[in-house]
């Protein structure tokens, strides 16, 4: 008798037995808050109508029609449709299935753009578990060890994480523009460094905003030294944070971007997208894939932006995000464990420490765990796992962010000592 790997690890014991919009329905016979969206994938909530829809229709008409074979619709219109929010000058675009595939596009071409080896990339990045993206992941070393020797030519450079060293953002961005440079003084000559790898956000190595100022730093450098700039928006690229793109709140612009996860709500498809100029040079027949840009998924992923942009989910995860927010920031004010609450849109990071900055991986394990209880699912992340991490469709009404936030004042009282004897703050 088979069964699965034993050391796949499973946030809850739950077994869906059907989902639909904000909701999980258990074979329990429970229904459960889903604020996980599997990882970040279900952007328009679970089997949202249309999305069923469309992929229902293709599945009809035709399934894998190979697109280094033959083309199809669905991509085409995916990419008609994805030109009218791609960042200005990035129009042209490489379909793959998974964010970690997306990453070692944007690596490989690159490398070829430029003819140069190395890469930066930032300490606590995830950017995937193959070979390539493995070797830019410092979120955690168990995406690294036993895995080695891992790809070579990656220089880390420190990410400005305030908290962690007890800086104000402006100290913290400071010394990690100053390292970089000096990184490129020392380590990895600019004539070497091919590109700067990041995410908008930390995502699972702590749902971290990136400094703006930073992300500016980093534009500046790279146009000072030719080196390129990848955003990798696989997690918080589609609406996410309140805006289509992390990035955008930076007011800047990258040369290549990933994006996965939230583009076909739950359809495996990814992609990278760059300026026809650095995608062309990269080398012919570089660039493809057997199930990449799946017509189903294709045409989910149309379907997908087509929600958004009718339901205005951008807008909507701006608000609900700012709803979620308030309310923890006045939790963190009565909390000696809530060290931080921070993010944007509906990408929000709850960190616990002890007073004296310790780490408490074990309080966020518990309230995610507790949380289940309540009926709502929450997943932790973090370099030092002591972050909640909470990541609601971005269709969620206010009255679910209200159950949510009720459902964890309840875990908050059951779990945090110091709200044994005064209740959470409404
Ligand atoms: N980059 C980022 C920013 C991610 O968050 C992830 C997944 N968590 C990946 C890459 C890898 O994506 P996948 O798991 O689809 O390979």
């Amino acid at each position: 008798m088979a069964s699965l790997s034993p050391i796949l690890k499973q946030a809850t014991p739950v077994v869906v037995d059907h989902a639909l919009g904000s909701w999980i329905y258990g074979t329990d016979g429970k229904e459960y808050l889903d604020f996980t969206t599997g990882i970040g994938v279900t952007s328009t909530g679970h089997c949202h109508p249309h999305v069923v829809e469309a992929a229902r229709a293709q599945v009809g008409s035709i399934i894998h029609a190979q697109y280094t074979t033959v083309m199809h619709r669905p991509l085409l219109q995916l990419t008609e449709k994805l030109g009218e929010v791609l960042p200005a000058g990035l129009d042209s675009v490489f379909y793959a299935n998974s964010g970690s595939e997306a990453v070692e596009a944007t690596i490989r071409l690159a490398r070829m753009a430029t003819g140069r080896p190395n890469i930066i990339a930032f300490h606590g990045g995830f950017h995937g578990r193959t070979v390539a993206a493995a070797s830019l992941t410092t979120a955690g070393s168990k995406f690294r060890s036993g895995y080695s020797p891992l790809m070579g030519g990656v220089h880390f450079s420190p990410f400005p994480d305030a908290i962690r060293y007890g800086w104000t953002e402006a100290e913290a961005v400071a010394f990690a523009l100053q390292e970089l440079d000096l990184i490129l003084q020392t380590v990895s000559h600019v004539d070497d460094t091919a590109a700067l790898i990041i995410e908008p956000a930390l995502g699972d190595g702590g749902y971290l905003p990136a400094p703006l100022a930073f992300l500016q730093g980093l534009r500046e450098r790279a146009d000072r030294h030719g080196i390129l700039l990848i955003l990798d928006e696989v997690q918080a690229g589609v609406g996410r944070t309140g805006k289509f793109w992390g990035h955008q709140w930076a007011g800047i612009t990258p040369d290549i971007m990933t994006f996965a996860k939230g583009i076909a709500s739950g359809f495996p498809i990814s992609g990278i997208v760059a300026p026809t100029s650095i995608m062309s040079k990269a080398w012919p027949g570089s660039q493809g894939g057997t199930y990449g840009g799946n017509a189903v998924a294709a045409a989910a992923a149309v379907a997908t932006l087509e929600v958004i942009e009718r339901e205005r989910l951008v807008e909507n995860a701006a608000r609900r995000g700012t709803q979620l927010t308030q309310r923890l920031q006045g939790m963190k004010a009565a909390s000696t464990h809530i060290a931080d609450v921070r993010g944007f849109g509906l990408m929000v990071g709850v960190e616990f420490t002890d007073v004296d900055n310790t780490p408490r991986p074990d309080l966020a394990a518990a309230i995610q765990q507790r949380a289940i209880d309540e009926r709502l699912l929450l997943l932790t992340c973090g370099t030092r796992g002591n972050v909640l991490r909470i990541i609601p469709p971005l269709n969620v009404s206010a009255d679910e962010i209200d159950l949510g936030l009720a459902a964890l004042e309840r875990t908050f009282a059951a779990v945090l000592p110091e709200f044994a004897t005064a209740p959470v703050p409404a």
